[in-house]
């Protein structure tokens, strides 16, 4: 940053680069400049950078090399799936299952969708967050072409019964995809055990380059084959399996490949780190200021996250004086921080409206130091004390 301190306490919606992919990245930038699909020597270089990067992506989420599809992000992936698999699929069945805590990647597709006729069962969740394994198995129809459940939440930080899911979708002979954004890189993933046959991951979220993403499409197991149960929405020069036409962003997914070695080599030590982080903020939180409440489950969460709601005040606030302090949270989540309506993730684990306008989502991330929360602490309770005086929710509220 610049000479002054910021506590960055949003990488749940973006991390900055480390500073190890920064200098991959720039190098590549400088050395590999050929177009992977080239003939010459300068296009090979490039190919096979290209290709030693997906092998290393693969191997985090033992997946085979020729499975993993770059895009330019989480939302591209997201939307190859959802409209990959109903273009595909849409004589044998027009209703597609997902839950009602997606992120808009996955939930406008669906809407879409929904707008042309499918139908969409939206699962609901518990007050942790949590969907049903049961209610997904009685969602079921002969109509069902596509599950789509998020593996962990990018607001409250959830993690679905994602094994339980795929054994279900497995059973029911039906593609099961899931939005792995959030979690990527921070807790284990087995697309091979957890019975996965689409997922997305997005390189920005693991101190990857901006720009760059994934979609994992399993070849075996739905017994056609790749391209053969999704199909592309772009159409060009043959890219990515036909998959996803565009010259490849081949020196930035070599940063995203430096960012996975990276968590890979880091993930135990650094997810045990985080716990203890995440659950001082959330311990210190609730024993410190009344009137708040932990969103989400108590364990069953990503490392990083913690998100809490506040009475009597707008999340929206809490940012904005936090931000002058030199502290970055957000409220739900940063797709929905510049619209007025709560969020819908806040709602479907059964808040009041005013409560899920009082929430505060504060995510660390790798450089988040023990000096950082002590900072935090020392700001947060004047914030929240100096809002809920100037708070007309407050009035005739003990
Ligand atoms: C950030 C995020 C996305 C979108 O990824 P982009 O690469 O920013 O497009 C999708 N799903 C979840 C859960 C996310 O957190």
């Amino acid at each position: 940053m610049t000479d002054t301190k910021y506590v960055y306490l949003d990488n749940a919606a973006t991390t900055p680069m480390d500073p190890r992919v920064i200098d991959e990245v720039n190098k590549h930038f400088k050395e590999t400049y050929g177009n992977s699909s080239s003939l010459h020597s300068i296009g090979q270089k490039a190919g096979q950078l290209l290709e030693k990067s997906r092998k290393s992506i693969a191997g985090l989420i033992n997946a085979n090399k020729q499975d993993i599809i770059f895009t330019s992000s989480g939302t591209e992936a997201d939307n190859i799936a959802i409209t990959g698999v109903v273009l595909k699929n849409m004589n044998r069945g027009r209703h597609i299952i997902t839950s009602s805590i997606e992120h808009h990647a996955v939930e406008n597709p669906c809407k879409q969708w929904e707008k042309d006729g499918f139908k969409v069962t939206w699962l609901p969740v518990d007050k942790y967050g949590l969907i049903s394994p049961e209610d997904l198995e009685k969602a079921i129809t002969n109509e069902t072409i596509l599950i789509s459940i998020m593996f962990a939440n990018n607001e409250i930080g959830t993690i679905e019964p994602i094994r339980e899911i795929g054994a279900i979708a497995k059973t029911h002979d039906i593609i099961f995809h899931t939005d792995a954004v959030q979690a990527f890189g921070k807790v284990p993933i087995d697309v091979e055990e957890m019975n996965i046959d689409l997922l997305s991951a997005s390189s920005h979220k693991l101190y990857g380059p901006k720009g760059i993403g994934l979609l994992y499409m399993k070849n075996k197991g739905i017994k056609k084959g790749i391209g053969k149960y999704v199909s592309p929405i772009m159409w060009g020069g043959g890219h990515e399996k036909d998959m996803r036409p565009s010259t490849v962003a081949v020196p930035l997914i070599a940063g995203f490949a430096k960012a996975v070695e990276l968590a890979k080599g880091e993930m135990n030590e650094e997810a045990n780190r985080q716990i203890k982080l995440r659950d001082t903020i959330i311990n210190w939180i609730l024993e410190n200021i009344e009137d708040s409440s932990l969103n989400g489950h108590p364990t069953q969460r990503l490392p990083n996250n913690v998100n809490i709601s506040f009475k009597y005040i707008e999340g929206e606030s809490i940012v904005l004086d936090l931000d002058m302090d030199g502290i970055g949270v957000s409220t739900g989540s940063a797709c929905s921080s510049k619209s007025l309506d709560p969020s819908h993730v806040l709602l479907a684990i059964g808040l009041r409206p005013e409560e899920a306008h009082g929430s505060m989502r504060a995510t660390i991330g790798r450089f988040t130091t023990e000096e950082d929360i002590e900072y935090f602490f020392e700001k947060l309770p004047n914030v929240i004390e100096r809002l809920r005086k100037m708070s007309p929710l407050k009035k005739g509220v003990k």
